[in-house]
């Protein structure tokens, strides 16, 4: 194994046991407060140092981004290692170093690249992505799959016997490189690799002829081979043949997991596997989900700093003052009593912002107020601010990324509509339920695992139940479940307490996730790769 080693009494537990400390190497494109563009940023800053303070050795390799913004300071801590190294791929040798930041637990490794210096976000630009995303990431692997076996971090390396965490494509290469590159030579024979799918829809596809590119053995091209369906492809003499890096992750890592269980499910079907339902359903004896937690410290009523009141399950007094500061603050008369509802979230076809759009003069026609935060998509943000003119006195649209408001409208609502097309895990309606606003959702992945639903007749008439859940995904069925929600905040007030209530106890921390992760780690140990 791997080392056993009594790791001191946790905090809370009453027995001192001896668990397996676990060397731990996440490798991802996105690393809170580093970088974020999403739910992958926040899993991969947080998790990291909930594993750590369960005693396992734990490094972060992410890329050393500078965008010519105040984000860059974020790595300004971070010390040149002085390590350089040359790694051969697109008909090249590529000099690439390392960086080092130990922060709460854990070494947070950043490799840097002129690559990674460019305005916008890590992923592309106003222009779109980056063209040379397949490189800057076939970078990032090579460097993550060095970094155990040369980096003498606090004195020493972490060596060969250590667990790679594989976040999404972007990562998906260091699976295929242990398998092609360094178990037949005898290197990473007892490391194990396990997949995390944040969100399947990005597979880091590219035309076949850059397989040559990536620096992989010839006969491994199989494993990254991929054929597009005909109907996407681009003209009659294309014959779909690509590189798809996330199926060669898909095949070649230990284990695989998803942000939630409902998600791992859905992975497999052909509504949800994004032409790789099949590859994922022969690997379902590998596959699981575990649900993200959240950062308990940054998303609490009881002291959160960018929320006007705080609040409490044992004082919940606090919340209609959060309320009547957010009609204020928005703008909107000033009614505690008049239901408000909110939207949170990029403007994408994923978070079926269509489909609020098509339901919307439904929806307004109550007497309620609705406030949407996001950006994304011209065509909603063009479309969030013409509703504002023709609503005045019931509709907001906050164009643009704002954490504080996000806390405030999270604070301030009383409900929070999340109608997703498809939602790994979600991590909105966990902030929601945390601060007793009570979800409606569209019952898919994450969502339909997080969101119970409400029934008013359970436990001999006290109810249970966090939220509304609803399907199909179609304007009827969520106007029905908002409607529901309307009506219950209105006339049944002891009803709608007793959802706030359930939904703040719900335990959703990182460190019920890292005892999960273990289990995986646990799980991934007991076979050979
Ligand atoms: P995804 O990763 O698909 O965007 P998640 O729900 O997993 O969805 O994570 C999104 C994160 O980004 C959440 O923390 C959410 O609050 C935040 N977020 C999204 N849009 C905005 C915005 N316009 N302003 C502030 N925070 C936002």
């Amino acid at each position: 194994g791997y080392g056993v080693k009594k790791i001191e009494d946790v905090e809370g537990e009453d027995k001192a046991q001896t668990r397996v400390s676990y060397n731990i190497v996440f490798v991802t494109a996105e690393a809170a407060p580093y970088s974020k563009t999403g739910g992958l940023g926040d899993v991969c800053g947080s998790l990291p140092v909930a594993l750590a303070a369960r005693g396992h050795r734990v490094m972060v390799v992410s890329p050393r981004y500078f965008n010519g913004t105040a984000a860059d300071e974020n790595f300004t801590l971070a010390k040149d290692l002085g390590c350089c190294m040359k790694i051969c791929c697109f008909g090249g040798e590529q000099e690439i170093a390392f960086f080092h930041e130990y922060r709460e637990g854990v070494d947070w490794v950043f490799v840097d690249h002129p690559s990674y210096h460019r305005p916008g976000n890590p992923y592309g630009d106003i222009n779109g992505a980056f063209g040379d995303n397949q490189f800057r990431y076939t970078l990032l692997c090579y460097a993550a799959c060095e970094a155990p076996l040369v980096l003498p971090l606090g004195g020493f390396t972490y060596g060969e016997k250590c667990i790679f965490l594989v976040n999404d494509w972007h990562a998906g290469l260091v699976p295929v490189l242990l398998a092609s590159k360094y178990r037949p030579h005898g290197v990473y024979k007892d490391a194990r690799s396990i997949l995390v799918i944040h969100n399947l829809s990005h597979q880091g596809v590219e035309p076949a002829a850059t397989y040559k590119n990536l620096g992989l053995p010839s006969e491994w091209y199989g494993a990254l081979e991929w054929v597009f369906p005909t109907w996407a492809r681009t003209h009659a003499l294309d014959t779909g043949e690509a590189v798809n890096v996330l199926k060669g992750a898909i095949v070649t890592a230990d284990r695989l997991l998803t942000v939630s269980k409902g998600y791992s499910w859905e992975i497999t079907t052909v509504e949800g596997g994004y032409g790789l339902h099949e590859i994922l359903s022969s690997r379902k004896s590998v596959l699981n989900g575990i649900t993200n937690g959240i950062d308990i410290t940054e998303w609490n009523p009881s002291s959160d700093e960018h929320i006007a009141s705080h609040y409490s399950i044992d004082d919940l007094s606090g919340k209609v003052q959060c309320k009547i500061a957010l009609q204020k603050e928005l703008g909107l008369p000033i009614r505690p009593d008049c239901p408000l509802i909110g939207f949170i979230g990029r403007l994408d076809y994923q978070k079926g912002i269509d489909l609020i759009r098509l339901a919307a003069p439904e929806i307004l026609a109550d007497d309620i107020q609705f406030v949407m935060l996001g950006s994304g998509d011209p065509q909603f943000e063009s479309w969030m601010r013409d509703t504002e003119a023709t609503y005045k006195d019931k509709y907001r649209g906050w164009v643009g990324f704002n954490v504080p408001i996000s806390h405030r409208i999270t604070a301030g609502c009383d409900i929070l509509l999340m109608p997703s097309r498809f939602e790994p895990c979600g991590l909105n309606q966990l902030y929601a339920m945390r601060y007793g606003t009570i979800p409606v959702v569209h019952a898919t992945g994450g969502l339909r695992d997080t969101v119970e639903n409400f029934n008013p007749f359970a436990r001999e008439g006290s109810g249970e139940g966090t939220g509304w859940s609803f399907l199909p995904l179609s304007e009827e069925s969520m106007l029905t479940a908002l409607r529901f929600a309307i009506r219950t905040y209105r006339e049944h007030k002891s009803s709608w307490e007793g959802l706030m209530r359930r939904g703040m106890e719900k335990d959703y921390t990182w460190e019920n996730a890292a005892i999960q992760y273990e289990q995986v780690f646990e799980w991934a140990s007991i076979d050979p790769p």
